[in-house]
């Protein structure tokens, strides 16, 4: 074993990752985890009897990141798929659009919309230099694409849904990169574009990862909050915590979202707090509903009503068979908002009233019979706003502080939020701090 020692601060799949890859070149790595579990965004709890993610997930062919990180611990070939379909809520009904004739029954938009909405999708699969796109404001090249009809009724409320007020200073890169994520596994030469899921959910894959980091020597605290991370007096990093003693190590990593990091490391420069800072983050508050009954066959439907509060409906029973829930259905309502969004200053209870009754609007059978259960999962920095020109904003990994790193999904350039792209970004970000 090499003897250079090794912090890594946060327990999510990022900071698993990191651990992971570094044992496996010979460090010795010591993982802190607030939380009194590993997972971060990826961990569980318990619906009445039904244990699964807070927050939905779903894997998809073209994942070869992650689908490389279950083979590791054996859990690859256990991964069910499954072919799924999408529904879109328009102006209070319920459509279908999962395949190409029900795309060309789509109510609302003409046939020249259509091809313009087609057009848009397949030029955005086609591009590859996606650094152009950061310079166009999503707003505009959509509409250069799919013009101004199917831009109002269909791109805008999607955005509007997906990005808050955020979309009017969001780049074509969102949009491409959602586009390039969905289509992935066609281009890729994978004929059908299947989802998949893990029976046991997230937890029964941080469950092995962390047998695995445990087998590698790995240390891992859970319950660790850090407070600080400072220069020792011998120039070596040192983690301070809420509640226990501080360590010193030779390298540390804060997989923290840029802000958070920011705070937790002294002695940053300014201009590196000013970058750092500068990463807008969007929050999720997601409503988790377990019923007695489905309310439809889609994975996803897409929304474009303004007055539904949520983002989208996921309807993860129509991925997962139901006898992982009891039986039951089990629907999520996300709602992606700025961190700084009143809602958060909301209680569960207030939050599980708002979206339910909204929920039950559109679904009118739905009565509070139907529903087993509801919990409120809420983050309030998930996905980075890609603003224009935010690959020329970031700051370098190597901080200042000598041996600090602050490596997090605000890495994610070009692309989605998903595990994939976590674990691409922990394997490119150590690749560029080894060499
Ligand atoms: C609603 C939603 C849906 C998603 N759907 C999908 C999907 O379908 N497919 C997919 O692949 N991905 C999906 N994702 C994305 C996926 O969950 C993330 O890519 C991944 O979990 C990010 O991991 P992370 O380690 O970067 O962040 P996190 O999971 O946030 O990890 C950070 C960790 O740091 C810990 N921490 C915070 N402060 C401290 C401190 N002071 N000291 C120590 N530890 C601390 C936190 O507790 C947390 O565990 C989804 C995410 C959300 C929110």
């Amino acid at each position: 074993m090499k003897s250079e020692s090794w912090g890594i601060v946060g327990g999510g799949i990022m900071g698993i990752t990191l651990a992971l890859r570094l044992s496996e070149m010979g460090y010795k790595v010591t993982l802190f985890e607030a939380a009194p579990e590993l997972g971060g965004l990826v961990s569980s709890w318990k619906m009445n009897d039904v244990e699964w993610d807070k927050f939905y997930h779903v894997i998809l062919l073209s994942d070869f990141k992650t689908r490389d990180l279950l083979k590791q611990v054996g859990l690859e070939d256990k991964i069910e798929w499954v072919e799924t379909k999408t529904g879109f809520y328009m102006n209070g009904k319920l459509y279908s659009m999962s395949d190409t004739v029900e795309f060309l029954k789509f109510p609302t938009l003409n046939l020249i919309d259509k091809f313009r909405l087609g057009l848009t999708i397949l030029v955005a699969s086609r591009i590859k230099n996606w650094k152009r796109l950061e310079k166009i404001p999503v707003t505009d090249w959509l509409q250069r694409w799919s013009g101004k009809n199917t831009f109002q009724k269909v791109w805008l409320p999607l955005l509007r849904a997906k990005l808050g007020d955020s979309y009017t200073k969001t780049s074509a890169v969102f949009i491409w990169a959602t586009i390039q994520r969905l289509y992935g596994a066609r281009r890729s030469g994978l004929k059908k574009e299947m989802f998949g899921y893990l029976p046991g959910g997230y937890k029964r894959i941080v469950s092995a990862l962390k047998d695995k980091l445990i087998s590698r020597g790995v240390q891992i605290h859970t319950g660790y909050a850090a407070r600080e991370i400072t220069s020792g007096p011998a120039s070596k990093p040192v983690i301070h915590f809420a509640a226990n003693e501080p360590m010193e190590f030779d390298k540390v990593i804060s997989t923290l979202p840029a802000g958070l990091s920011a705070k937790l490391c002294t002695g940053l420069t300014v201009k590196e707090i000013k970058k750092l800072e500068g990463i807008e983050y969007l929050g999720v508050i997601c409503v988790a509903v377990l019923l007695n009954k489905p309310i439809s066959n889609f994975y996803i439907t897409n929304i474009t009503d303004s007055w539904v509060p949520f983002t989208g409906v996921i309807e993860m029973s129509a991925l997962v068979d139901k006898k992982y829930f009891g039986n039951n259905a089990l629907v999520y309502l996300p709602k992606y908002v700025s961190p700084y969004d009143p809602l958060f200053n909301y209680s569960d209870e207030e939050i599980k009233k708002f979206f339910l009754s909204n929920f039950k609007k559109m679904y009118p059978w739905l009565t509070d019979e139907n529903i087993k259960f509801a919990g409120v999962a809420r983050a309030k920095h998930v996905i980075t706003v890609l603003t224009e020109s935010y690959s020329r904003n970031l700051p370098d990994v190597a901080t200042t502080i000598p041996g600090v790193y602050i490596i997090n999904t605000a890495y994610i350039q070009d692309g989605t939020l998903n595990v994939n792209e976590t674990i691409k970004v922990a394997d490119d970000k150590l690749a560029q701090i080894m060499a």
